[in-house]
């Protein structure tokens, strides 16, 4: 059994890196950036009016009212490219250049016209409501860097720049195989003995989040030929094999079987982490393998701590694991002696602004009733007892969709 951040590490290290490919931009969100994006000009262009009102010379307005003759008028995309003289002023709209000779905008409100001059009301100070030239970022510099994931905030910047294409990294194609004779497809009525699969769902479900292209293959009996069969054919097309089932110690769990008879190279097999022991990290050809356990929670857990690691890491992004928060308890939680123990919780605010972490009634790893609430894991480290109700606990986030 290994801890759990040197599972991570082993999982960090054979994850090989899948190659660029160019998207368009309104394709790019959440997928992770292969490029340096850098300010193909200054930003702003040119000195930029931020109100709409009159470009003046702060010297000719320090009395007021005073009187101005309007030279002209600077609009958005249509600038009065002229200098402009003292005692003159020009007419000017949000977004337009400010005319060479006029250093401060004063807002329309504050002004009034007069027989085709203008009075303005109040002084403004020099540089009132003009943003200068390359004050928000100068051409040639780097703004985005390779690794970050593209979010909707981002897209102003690529956009701006002239990123039509984006070089982002390829997605990995994932293959998902539940394993249990006792499982049917979600469009089946379960007969006797029997139960609908769930795990293929929730795998394909998180990995997409990960920008994974996924499979879902047949649902797979536990018979070691069958496997062996199976995820031989995954891993010929496939980046990452995610199973799920068959990898504890029971009679009938093959999983482990099959890939060892194949051949595949085993990096570690149980994991000291409550739920989610028997996780499997194998090699199988060129395709990465994940032999999840079967219960729906432990498969939740493993997958946001390995496999979405795994898939982050093959996308050069700099961000692999989840990020870690610190919460306040709200109720006593029991650890575990020998493992790390990740449980289901709800966040919630407290009236004083405190971030409380609400374990979920824990029915076990089978429990995905309850856990449909979890918003986050609780950590705790092995060899806890019992941790006290307002203690600080490290928490991670679950993937969300909003
Ligand atoms: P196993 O790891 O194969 O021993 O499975 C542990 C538990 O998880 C058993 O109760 C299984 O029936 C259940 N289980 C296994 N695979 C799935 C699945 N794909 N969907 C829902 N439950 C499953
Ligand atoms: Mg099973």
């Amino acid at each position: 059994m290994i801890p759990i951040a040197e599972a991570i590490e082993i999982v960090l290290s054979h994850a090989p890196h899948l190659g660029v490919e160019s998207v368009q931009l309104k394709n790019s969100v959440g997928r992770i950036l292969a490029e340096d994006v850098i300010a193909d000009t200054d930003l702003p262009p040119f000195d930029r009016a931020q109100m709409d009102g009159y470009a003046v010379r702060a010297a000719d307005v320090a009395n007021t009212p005073a009187r101005l003759r309007i030279a002209g008028e600077s609009a958005a995309g249509a600038g009065w490219h002229h200098e402009m003289s003292s005692g003159a002023a020009v007419r000017i709209m949000t977004g337009a250049p400010v005319p060479k000779g006029a250093d401060a905008v004063q807002q329309v409100e504050l002004t009034r016209e007069v027989n085709g001059d203008v009075e303005i009301l109040e002084s403004v100070s020099s540089g009132r409501s003009i943003v200068r030239q390359a004050s928000e970022i100068k051409a040639g510099e780097t703004v985005l860097r390779p690794g970050e994931q593209i979010s909707a905030a981002m897209i102003a910047t690529l956009a701006s720049f002239g990123y039509a294409e984006v070089k982002v990294s390829r997605r990995p194609r994932v293959a998902v195989m539940a394993t249990g004779s006792e499982l049917v497809d979600v469009n089946q009525k379960p007969a006797r003995d029997q139960i609908r699969d769930s795990n293929n769902y929730t795998i394909e479900a998180y990995a997409s989040q990960s920008n994974a292209i996924v499979e879902r293959l047949p649902l797979a009996v536990d018979d070691t030929e069958e496997l062996k069969r199976a995820m031989r054919e995954a891993a010929e097309t496939c980046d990452v094999l995610i199973t799920s089932g068959g990898v504890s110690m029971g009679v009938y769990d093959f999983t482990k079987a099959a890939l060892k008879e194949l051949g595949a190279e085993i990096f570690f097999e149980r994991v000291a982490l409550r739920p989610g022991k028997p996780t499997v990290f194998a090699r199988l050809g060129n395709a990465l393998v994940f032999g999840l356990p079967g219960n729906p929670v432990s498969v939740a857990v493993t997958f946001n701590l390995f496999a979405r690691t795994a898939l982050r890491a093959m996308q050069g992004a700099t961000q692999t694991t989840l990020s870690e928060e610190h919460a306040v308890l709200a109720r006593d939680l029991k650890g575990s002696i020998d493992r790390e123990s990740y449980l289901p919780a709800v966040l919630r605010t407290d009236e004083k602004g405190v971030l409380l972490a609400e374990p979920l009634k824990w029915g076990g790893s089978s429990d995905f009733i309850s856990f449909a609430k979890a918003t986050a894991l609780i950590n705790i480290p092995a060899g806890a007892k019992t941790i006290e109700a307002g203690s600080r606990v490290k928490i991670v986030r679950l993937p969300a969709n909003s």
